[in-house]
């Protein structure tokens, strides 16, 4: 698991510098400042977001406590956030 490298430096982007572009399509490299464009990994990660629903429908069944299922399905929608920046590849913007 690797964080992106920028498509014009090559220069490898920090964890926090990534996770801060979370929710845009651009962005901005921290070592040259050029814009990059956010390309997307395929179904990788998504699985953790499809996960979150399915244990609370699983856990509802076996009669877990709902506090217990929500708690969990908390932690993978955060995992799946925290893990954004090692999914996360960018391309040049043409
Ligand atoms: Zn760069």
């Amino acid at each position: 698991m690797e964080t992106p490298t920028c498509g014009y430096c090559k220069k490898q982007w920090s964890y926090f510098a990534t996770l801060k572009n979370l929710f845009r399509l651009k962005m901005n490299c921290p070592h040259c400042g050029k814009e990059n464009y956010y390309e997307s990994t395929r179904n990788k990660g998504v699985l953790t977001l499809i996960t979150a629903p399915a244990v609370i429908i699983v856990g509802a069944f076996l009669d877990f406590p709902s506090g217990w299922l929500i708690g969990i399905a908390l932690i993978l929608v955060l995992v799946h956030f925290l893990l954004f920046p090692f999914r996360t590849k960018v391309k040049k913007a043409n």
